[in-house]
């Protein structure tokens, strides 16, 4: 072996350049260069295989029996040569059969062979194949050598690259277009939205070997003072004030940037024949090989910076100096990386950036330490994120749960956008009236709940102190899952919810999908309907699936055991449909104390008023359950027949018009008289003005956006029952022109805050 890493791989580099710059087929060019290497390195093996149909396919050997060449192929982490792909890692092996990983292949004939090296051959972060040499010797290989055959992996992967041999991309099993939830680490909390943007599509080394090494050692040394230069000014117009832990971070960087070591190791990989941004890269898949051997979790956020730095060196030394935060941001971004230095997140505009989603990330990694100090919310350790998002999409973050949906429905986007308007007028609006009743002047009591839909959205109850969840709308959980969620998993969100709640009552509505919360893997479902809104959606579909609504009435007795469990059906059009679906929860009650289970404490059904013609048959439906509740949303739509999603309708028609307020007060009326609790829970009763309307038609319950929580509980704190009672009365008889103006004029005039 010869004595430097940089001579050993300069020998096999020279003759890779002869072998590169030849005519002739990438088969028989990567024939020659396992020779090449076999002969450089004086082994009796070199193999390279190639990722090809996710297997790592023996594309040229030297040593190996010629007909396994094709023939042999290993999964990824299957082997030992499939364990160096999947977890990117080296292997330096005196005894290559004694490897818990290792796998025989007869075919090969390499029982002869006791020692093996192996290094991941990498393209844009993927790895692509596997480099190795097989000794008859059994011994360890020398550092200087394990650093040649990476060295000579990464010009490799240029020539593989070049003649397309193995799988393009590996983003294969990426988005199909739909919402994609996903949970990740909270690292900064607070919500934001915006469109997805790559911190910077990787730099690809395109070539390696040097024609100048003298040239190309110019180069470096020119990166590193404009590097340099950059981190110098970063540091002083730092705008974090004077002091504090940032502007330590960013000491710690320029120290780095300063680092000897590194620009040596960075030399001698230019003097090793590989150009400056083939040093640059090498040294950096060197570094990360190291770390990852280190089970530091402090050093391991050092190589984060060190990584920055050396990304900033490469895009610098290969003049492609564009970071997303170069080319300027022209919307709302909500920035997407692997990893962001403190020094690349302080180069963004920060009126534009919104929220970051780290792949990795780490609670004291500088980086959070810098986007905290900007306010800018992040989640952390989503793994999976540049494999579910486009440049573009649509990406709703919420640090505060670590969560974030890309692509969102509008129903998810509504809800969130709820969710966001919470957190803004949280602080100054609820603060307070927290911890008043919504009690009003007269002493009538207001029951104020919030409607929610996701396991985060039971924190809500906690910051405006509501009085429990009026409405939790299950097929939220569907609708953010790839995949139809299984009892299982149901049954974990609803027992989540529950707890988070404690004291305070959940009423859980059972699947309400159709309409426009269409399922891409249900399927049945209709999404060319010209009413979706009218079809099969909601129990009509839930009692034609029924093993689906038994699936869910299973998750929500066991998720209730030893609780009150409060359930309510969906667009009841007719009572026959509610007792149906209360038949098929009181069997799936059967079913638990049949199998011994432990059931709730009680149950309790609701039916939902949504459906105009189930007014006509209140006589018989309220004797049948312990609750109603009235979806205003879906109501008026039937009522006004004006589609609740089309934009041209949105204002057409008021949902304080005499017609729909004579409707509620029939429907109050009868459940009051029928002593069943009746609770508004559509988006009108979270409109003070309307829910003064509303208590004046005889409500004292409702469910809300959690965001209405604080004006809602003001505006009852505010107002006398009994005289908004008596105007309902008379404005119902003989209704106005104008009946939002007159509800307005008589709020001022009785001083309720409806603001
Ligand atoms: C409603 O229709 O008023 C309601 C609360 O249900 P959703 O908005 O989920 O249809
Ligand atoms: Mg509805």
């Amino acid at each position: 072996m010869p004595l430097t890493a940089a001579a050993s791989a300069r020998e096999i580099l020279t003759g890779l350049h002869d072998v590169m710059a030849k005519r002739g087929n990438a088969q028989s060019k990567l024939n020659e260069v396992v020779n090449l290497i076999a002969e450089a390195m004086k082994s009796e093996v070199c193999s390279i295989y190639l990722l090809r149909a996710n297997e790592l396919e023996l594309f040229a050997t030297h040593g190996l029996r010629e007909e396994a060449v094709h023939v042999t192929r290993l999964k990824m982490g299957e082997g030992l040569v499939g364990s160096i792909a999947a977890d990117g890692r080296i292997l330096n092996l005196a005894e290559a059969a004694s490897h818990p990983e290792f796998v025989y292949r007869p075919e090969t004939g390499e029982e002869r062979y006791h020692s093996f090296a192996g290094v991941p051959i990498v393209r844009r972060e993927n790895p692509i194949g596997v480099l190795c040499v097989q000794h008859a010797e059994p011994r360890r290989y020398a550092d200087v050598e394990i650093e040649a055959l990476q060295t000579v992996a990464m010009v490799l992967s240029e020539l593989i690259a070049a003649a397309r041999l193995v799988d393009g991309s590996r983003r294969g099993n990426r988005r199909d277009s739909g919402p994609v939830r996903l949970s990740g680490l909270k690292l900064v909390k607070g919500m934001a939205k915006g469109q997805a943007v790559f911190h910077q599509p990787r730099v690809v080394v395109e070539h390696t070997i040097a024609e100048d090494t003298e040239a190309e050692r110019e180069r470096v040394y020119a990166a590193f003072r404009k590097m340099r230069e950059q981190i110098d000014n970063m540091a002083r117009e730092a705008e974090f004030g004077t002091v504090g832990e940032h502007q330590e971070i960013l000491e710690t960087y320029r120290m780095f940037a300063y680092d000897e070591g590194w620009s040596r190791r960075i030399n001698e990989a230019i003097d090793s024949g590989l150009t400056a941004e083939a040093a640059v890269e090498r040294v950096q898949q060197r570094t990360r090989a190291r770390m990852r051997e280190i089970d530091d979790p402090l050093l391991q956020e050092r190589m984060h910076d060190l990584e920055d730095l050396s990304n900033r060196l490469l895009r610098i030394v290969s003049g492609r100096v564009g970071t997303a935060a170069q080319s300027g941001l022209t919307q709302d971004t909500v920035l997407i990386a692997r990893n962001l230095g403190p020094a690349e997140l302080l180069d963004y505009d920060r009126r534009r950036l919104k929220a970051v989603i780290l792949e990795e990330g780490s609670l004291t990694a500088h980086v959070t330490i810098v986007a905290r100090a900007m306010g800018v919310p992040v989640v952390g350790r989503l793994h999976e994120i540049r494999h579910s998002v486009e440049e573009g999409d649509q990406v709703l973050v919420d640090g505060d749960n670590g969560s974030v949906i890309v692509r969102p429905s509008r129903t998810l986007a509504t809800s969130f956008d709820q969710r966001m308007a919470l957190r803004l007028k949280q602080r100054a609006q609820f603060d307070a009236v927290r911890s008043l009743p919504a009690k009003s002047r007269d002493g009538v009591d207001v029951s104020v709940m919030v409607n929610a839909g996701l396991a985060e959205d039971a924190s809500s109850l906690e910051l405006t102190g509501a009085d429990g969840i009026g409405l939790f709308r299950t097929e939220f959980q569907f609708l953010v899952s790839a995949t139809l969620p299984g009892r299982e998993s149901q049954q974990k969100l609803y027992r989540k919810v529950l707890d988070s709640a404690g004291d305070k009552p959940v009423i859980f509505r059972t699947l309400d999908i159709g309409g426009d919360k269409a399922l891409p893997y249900l399927t049945g479902l209709d999404d060319e309907a010209e009413n979706p809104s009218m079809g099969w959606r909601a129990l009509r579909l839930s009692l034609d699936r029924s093993a689906l609504m038994k699936a869910q009435a299973r998750a929500l007795i066991q998720a209730a055991s030893g609780r009150v469990l409060r359930v309510m059906f969906p667009m009841v059009s007719e009572p026959w449909e509610y007792e149906q679906a209360r038949k098929l929860f009181e069997e799936q009650i059967d079913w638990a104390r049949a199998g011994g289970r432990a059931l709730p404490s009680q149950i309790e059904y609701g039916a939902m008023l949504e459906v105009p013609s189930l007014a006509e048959m209140l006589d018989q439906l309220l004797p049948r359950v312990n609750f109603l509740s009235i979806g205003t949303n879906d109501l008026t739509q039937f009522l006004f027949a004006a589609d609740r999603a089309d934009p041209r309708l949105a204002e057409r028609y008021d949902w304080l018009s005499p017609a729909i307020l004579r409707f509620l007060k029939r429907v109050i009326d009868a459940a009051n008289a029928a002593d069943v609790p009746v609770r508004i829970c559509g988006e009108m009763a979270g409109r003070p003005l309307e829910a003064m309307a509303l208590i004046g038609l005889g409500a004292e319950r409702f469910s809300i956006t959690p965001a209405a929580v604080g004006p809602t509980k003001a505006m009852v704190r505010s107002l006398d029952v009994d005289a908004i009672r008596a105007r309902m009365q008379q404005l119902l008889q003989r209704p106005p022109q104008d009946m939002r103006k007159t509800l307005t004029d008589w709020a001022k005039r009785h001083r309720v805050a409806i603001a």
